[in-house]
């Protein structure tokens, strides 16, 4: 089969578009023929090389993917070729305490399916393979470039907001990178609760699209002073939550934004890990700072639920052939995406 494989870290021009044996099913396995697959930051980390990770070589990103399938090993019983899926991309172990409790995150053996996993085994290939807990049906009425590359920001922008921040009717919630693949999610999750999403982003083309999804109030960071629009909007009184990814470059900005008594929920920090924070505020203000880390396959059937009936809608701004990641990886770099980026394999 044809997939993107990487065999040392580096720049796009480590991307190899070239033939790799098929995956070979286990007795619990999937195979799919994917139909997309999705672009996230987690390739480029992969694609770089991370500090204290190791990613396993020869690699094939892609932590989302859709399609059909195609091979089911000899002990699943409810799946069978022919059916359109998606991938929950969080692999754990299934038998200890938190597993059993549905808190597939906290599992000490979890991993992101297409980032952590290998040598090989992502979706940005012909075929890919997942255990059959990570099979979800897709959803009616999606196309399959927006099937698939919405799992991993529907379900880690839920958790963000929903499981940890627990976003409340009437919140004010300032969203970093809100005409992205995750901003583009929370933008629409804050709508569905009631609270109201404040969009940040690098242009008025980007705030012009945050406020067809439904954000209440736009702020241009290039342009305005994003903790001064915040006293402006919430009449100095500061958000109740603030929708970090982005570390270093917003951190300072996050915490003066942020209401006493306010929710900070972070999930990555795309500009740098270093966030030097003044503890006085911390203590004095009350605020909360919380971490989040992907989500369960709970936290996707949920966010599917609404997407179902149209309260969440996919957002696709790009659609490359699979043999032209290279150019996708490129755009995210360059901060030129609105929404997703999906990979198509050729027909
Ligand atoms: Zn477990």
């Amino acid at each position: 089969m044809k997939a993107v494989v990487f065999e040392e870290h580096g720049g796009v021009d480590v991307l190899q578009y070239k033939d790799v044996a098929e995956p070979s099913l286990g007795p619990n396995d999937v195979l799919i023929k994917v139909k997309a697959s999705g672009c996230n930051y987690n390739d480029i980390w992969a694609r770089r090389g991370l500090p204290g990770m190791r990613v396993l070589l020869p690699h094939i990103s892609g932590s989302d993917a859709a399609g059909e399938v195609v091979g089911v090993g000899s002990e699943v019983a409810d799946i069978k070729a022919g059916d359109e899926v998606l991938v929950y991309p969080g692999l754990s172990c299934r038998t200890c305490q938190f597993c059993a409790n549905g808190q597939d995150t906290f599992c000490r053996q979890y991993k992101i399916w297409g980032f952590q996993t290998g040598p090989l085994d992502g979706g940005q290939a012909e075929f890919a393979k997942v255990p059959a807990f990570n099979i979800v049906p897709k959803p009616q009425g999606l196309a399959w470039e927006e099937a698939g590359s919405l799992a991993l920001v529907l379900l880690t922008a839920w958790r963000m907001l929903v499981g940890r921040a627990r976003i409340q009717a009437g919140d004010l919630v300032l969203i970093w990178g809100a005409a992205g693949g995750l901003g583009t999610m929370a933008i629409q999750i804050c709508r569905v609760f009631g609270a109201r999403p404040i969009a940040v982003a690098s242009s008025a083309e980007k705030l012009e699209f945050c406020s067809k999804l439904g954000a209440e109030h736009l702020i241009n960071r290039k342009k305005q002073d994003v903790s001064e629009e915040i006293r402006k909007i919430t009449d100095r009184r500061g958000v109740d939550v603030v929708f970090e990814h982005v570390g270093n470059a917003t951190w300072a900005q996050s915490v003066a934004s942020l209401k006493w008594g306010g929710t900070l929920v972070t999930c990555g920090a795309t500009s740098g890990f270093e966030a030097p924070t003044d503890l006085r505020f911390l203590w004095n203000k009350q605020m909360n700072f919380l971490g989040s880390h992907m989500g369960n396959k709970t936290d996707l059937l949920e966010g599917l639920r609404w997407m179902e009936s149209g309260h969440i809608k996919p957002v696709v701004s790009h659609a490359f052939p699979l043999r032209e990641t290279g150019t996708a990886q490129t755009l995210m770099e360059n901060n030129e995406v609105m929404g997703k980026i999906a990979l198509v394999p050729e027909a």
